[in-house]
């Protein structure tokens, strides 16, 4: 285990103070996994106010919950945080009380492969609940009694399920149990702390197919979110698709990943869903419209290259025209991602093509009214009247061009804004 030096120098100024300091949480266990975790959580026997004094550099990041953040000479913050147990719960906040040892401090802790100290200084480990058994295993185990721990903070169902899926464990059984009790109850949690779980899980998660479908078997979609109670297993495994290889994805990985696991549905469903666990705006309309786009034209398209014959150039000029120049890429990692998933049989090499040739079209060629050699000025001098009727003529010209892209000259198109087919 070796955390980075400048933690090790925090935990030994507590020490040298006469205090405990000890690495918790999730980079203890990460290590232990040998894999790599950027922030190493100290806990300590000092109060907020001991470890004020100890350090020139402060932040009170979360000073209610005794959680102080030490800035290092490089500025960097490391978040140290007093041992502390919890008092009166509601299932949704704890509350807590200082002046605990550490084994209170990790019996609050939710799960055992979460609840493992190591002293950096004296370089000995504390697992009093045997967490580092259950990493051997591959499993995870609530700390205590599963069904009480679940029941002082519902949010526990949701994190066994995404830990269970981030290092491909097993969920103990009596945890289990306790989170397919809990789900009727994930209703009262607030909607940010849902979607920042989901959020996690799409985020952490290489193949997040693992934990929907445990959401999905515990109940947790029926209570959270309905539209995807009985959600395939083939929609599911589309989000796992995402990224699709060799159609680099990396900033939009996130939303795509959203907009596959809503797929099976109608843009409006998704943006209903995504609405009550209150993501962003923006997130809402890429993802409601990639889902509306993919329900339109993705699966008709996916079935027509299935069966073997190639869209024209035309129909593709359509496609990209309704999908959105700036949205075809996305449109088509989504479709990769559904037709792999789906049975629909479309080879990978075909996918790739297409995906070049759309992105060329999108980017190249006239769809939209903005790149026709006339504009509403033009129509207007030539005698067409302001008004709708002005942006409909526009409209019949575009889908002129789309047709035949020869047409996307000043001359044919005025010749065919005043003479009507
Ligand atoms: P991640 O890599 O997802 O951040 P993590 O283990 O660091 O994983 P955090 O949410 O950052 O998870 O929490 C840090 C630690 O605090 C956990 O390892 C666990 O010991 C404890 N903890 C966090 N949330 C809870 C909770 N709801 N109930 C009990 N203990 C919790
Ligand atoms: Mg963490």
């Amino acid at each position: 285990l070796r955390p980075p030096g400048q933690v090790i120098e925090v935990a030994r100024t507590l020490q040298n103070a006469g205090f405990e300091a000890w690495c918790v949480g999730g980079a203890v266990r990460d290590a232990l996994l040998g894999l790599a975790h950027l922030d190493w959580d100290l806990a300590t026997s000092a109060t907020p106010p001991e470890v004020r004094r100890l350090f020139k550099r402060t932040v009170p990041v979360g000073i209610e919950f005794g959680t102080i953040g030490v800035l290092d000479r490089d500025g960097r913050m490391h978040e140290v945080t007093t041992f502390r147990h919890d008092v009166r719960t509601d299932g949704r906040h704890a509350e807590v009380e200082f002046g605990a040892s550490l084994d209170e401090d990790l019996a609050r802790r939710d799960f055992t492969i979460n609840a493992i100290a190591y002293d950096p200084i004296a370089r000995v480990l504390r697992d009093p609940f045997e967490g580092q058994a259950d990493l051997q295993r591959g499993v995870v185990r609530a700390v205590g009694n599963a069904d009480a721990r679940m029941r002082e903070d519902r949010l526990r169902a949701l994190r066994a399920i995404r830990f269970a899926a981030r290092f491909d464990f097993a969920i103990e059984e009596a945890t289990w149990l306790a989170i397919v009790a809990s789900a009727p109850f994930l209703t009262r949690l607030s909607p940010e702390r849902v979607k920042q779980e989901l959020d996690k899980t799409m985020e952490q998660v290489v193949r997040p197919s693992d934990a929907l479908a445990r959401w999905r078997e515990s109940g947790a979609f029926a209570s959270l979110v309905p539209t995807l109670a009985d959600a395939p297993d083939s929609l599911l495994r589309a989000v796992d698709a995402l990224p699709v290889p060799g159609l680099s994805t990396r900033p939009l990985r996130k939303p795509l990943r959203f907009a596959a696991l809503f797929s099976g549905h109608d843009g409006k469903a998704a943006e209903q869903a995504m609405r009550a666990l209150r993501f962003s705006n923006q997130d809402i309309t890429t993802v409601s419209v990639l889902v509306d786009r993919y329900a339109r034209f993705g699966a008709s398209l996916g079935d027509q290259l299935a069966s073997g014959s190639a869209p024209s150039g035309a129909d593709l000029r359509r496609l990209a025209a309704a999908v959105g120049r700036l949205r075809v890429a996305a449109f088509l990692r989504l479709c990769a991602a559904r037709w792999a998933t789906d049975d629909r049989r479309v080879e990978p090499r075909t996918v790739r093509a297409l995906y070049r040739q759309l992105l060329r079209i999108a980017f190249n060629e006239a769809i939209e009214v903005a790149d026709l050699a006339v504009d509403g000025d033009d129509l207007r001098r030539a005698g067409i009247a302001a008004g709708p009727h002005l942006g409909q003529t526009l409209q019949r010209l575009l889908d002129a061009v789309i047709d035949d892209p020869a047409c996307n000259t000043r001359e044919t198109l005025l010749s065919l804004a005043a003479h009507p087919a």
